[in-house]
Order: structure tokens, then C-alpha cells, then sequence
């Protein structure tokens, strides 16, 4: 039997963890809601740990984090909620476990389950509260970029919206679900989730359509500036509001090809993930093995 290693996607809500084998297959997932100390997430990761490898010889572990992983000095640089004591974990797992940003690994996970865009410039965007994001450029793959890939801390309008991170107008603060739960509830006066908003939109609702309009035109322009800096042949939408991304291409309305310079020389592709609910935790563990087999350095 081949090696298998823990994936851990550390999300807002919940931290989802599986095994991964050498075909990609997940076994064994967990997801714990994510805590809020930083005590607490060590336990849980612990725990998790024991849970899922009690009938598995795990050889390594992989964890995705939120926030601004620096591969280099292998910290956590700035985290929105939750300030993590990485070293602590270090010292009480009792396995090898590496620390990477958590769409850095989801589009190592999209890779890892379709090479074949492998060569292309690949850009992911997960959408969930807020907006993540990574890409590859040139055959470098994004924790090569290092901090490169903030995608959701774009500026799409100055001294527009403020976003959690404390600045104005990225695209975060007009595309993420938080945003959107924003907009629901200046609009109806009461709190919806981002989910409802598009199960309204797709019922007709005129309010819930506006809201995912504009939201959906925000990303159009977010990526267009992928497109136009980066030169990215592929876009994928990722995280929770990536289940509806069939209403966000139909509502983007060209916003994205408005916004590329020179569009018909350059088509792109956008489209959704293959596995939105898995790819954080085969990246995380494909990472881990490259880790462990001294691909990435340090
Ligand atoms: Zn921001």
C-alpha cells in the first residue's frame, strides 16, 4: 500500500480534514467548527489527528491556513480572527505537519486532480466569506510566489467598500459572503446568508438578483486585472459560493471581458472547480509530501 498524508483546510467555519492516498482518493474527512483561541485549534488538530489516522499509517500532515503564510520564516504573517501558535503545534503532533496558505493549497489540489492544466498560468479564487486566492505563473507554483496571491485584497474601486482588512474598495468587500450578507441585509432589513441570497436570485427575487449582480460584476473585474497583470489562461472559482457559480458567469455579464485589454487575442478560461469541497485537503497533503521529500525548500 503507498503512503498516505492528512489534509487540513482550516476554514471560517469549520476546519475540514481527510487521508489522502497516492491516487488522491480523501478517506476519513472530520470538520470541526474552527475555534477562536488559539489553544483550542492546537487541541482540535490534535484530536483530529487521532481520530482520523486510528486506522491509517499517516506519514505526514499538511494544514492550510487563512491569512499570510510566509514560506520562509514559516509564519503566519497576518490572520484575520485567529492568531495561531504554530510552534506549539509543531512540538505536539506526533507526526511531520507543514504549514501553507489555504488557497495555495486548494490550487494545489486542483492541480494535483487535473494535470493537465498543470502548464498552463492558473489563477483560483475562493469564494467563501471572503475571497481567497492563488495562482500559478510560468511553472511556479504559489508557495514559490510566497506572499504573492492576495487576491481578494485587490482594489477594484478606491476609497470604495471597507473590507475586514481594514483597507478600502478590494474585492473582497464586494465579492465575498460576508459582503454579500452585508448587501442582503441593508436590502431586506433583515440577516440572510449568502446562500438564501442565491437561492432567492434563482427564484426571481428582484433584491437577491441585484445583490448578485453586482457582486457577480465586482468578480468580473477582479478578474479581468488577473487576466490582464498575470497573463492567466484559466480562472477557476472555488469555496462555498463556487456551488453557484452557473448564476455568478451568467450574472457577470461580460464584466470580465469589458475589463480585459485586448480580450479576443487573449480568451481565457473561467469556470468551476472539480471538486470544491476537497481540494484544500488533497493541496494540503500533496504539500506535505513535497515537504517531506525536501521538493520545497526550506
Ligand atoms: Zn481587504
Amino acid at each position: 500500500m503507498g503512503q498516505e498524508f492528512v489534509g487540513i483546510d482550516v476554514g471560517t467555519a469549520t476546519i475540514k480534514a481527510g487521508v489522502v492516498d497516492e491516487k488522491n482518493r480523501v478517506f476519513e474527512t472530520l470538520d470541526p467548527p474552527t475555534p477562536t483561541t488559539a489553544a483550542k485549534f492546537n487541541e482540535i488538530v490534535l484530536k483530529t489527528l487521532k481520530i482520523i489516522g486510528a486506522h491509517h499509517k499517516i506519514t505526514a500532515v499538511g494544514v492550510g491556513l487563512p491569512g499570510l503564510y510566509d514560506y520562509k520564516s514559516q509564519e503566519n504573517l497576518h490572520v484575520a480572527n485567529l492568531k495561531y501558535d504554530l510552534e506549539e503545534l509543531k512540538e505536539k503532533s506526533p507526526l511531520p505537519i507543514f504549514f501553507g496558505n489555504d488557497a495555495d493549497m486548494a490550487l494545489l489540489g486542483e492541480l494535483e486532480l487535473r494535470p493537465e492544466i498543470k502548464k498552463e498560468n492558473v489563477a483560483l479564487l475562493t469564494i467563501g466569506t471572503g475571497v481567497g486566492g492563488a495562482f500559478t505563473i510560468n511553472g511556479k507554483m504559489p508557495y514559490e510566489l510566497n506572499l504573492a496571491g492576495e487576491v481578494g485584497h485587490m482594489k477594484i474601486m478606491a476609497g470604495g467598500r471597507e473590507c475586514s482588512c481594514g483597507q478600502k474598495g478590494c474585492l473582497q468587500a464586494y465579492a465575498g459572503g460576508r459582503a454579500i450578507e452585508k448587501e442582503a441585509e441593508e436590502k431586506y432589513g433583515k440577516k440572510l446568508s449568502a446562500k438564501q441570497i442565491f437561492e432567492l436570485a434563482r427564484e426571481g427575487d428582484k433584491k437577491a438578483r441585484d445583490i448578485v449582480y453586482e457582486m457577480s460584476e465586482a468578480l468580473g473585474v477582479g478578474i479581468a486585472n488577473l487576466v490582464n497583470i498575470l497573463g492567466v489562461t484559466r480562472v477557476i472559482l472555488a469555496g462555498k459560493i463556487s456551488k453557484s457559480a452557473d448564476l455568478i458567469f451568467e450574472f457577470m455579464h461580460e464584466s470580465d471581458q469589458n475589463n480585459i485589454f485586448a480580450f479576443k487575442e487573449r480568451p481565457y478560461v473561467l469556470e468551476a472547480s472539480s471538486g470544491p469541497d476537497e481540494i484544500g485537503i488533497v493541496g494540503a497533503a500533496n504539500f506535505a509530501k513535497l515537504k517531506l521529500d525536501k521538493k520545497i525548500l526550506p
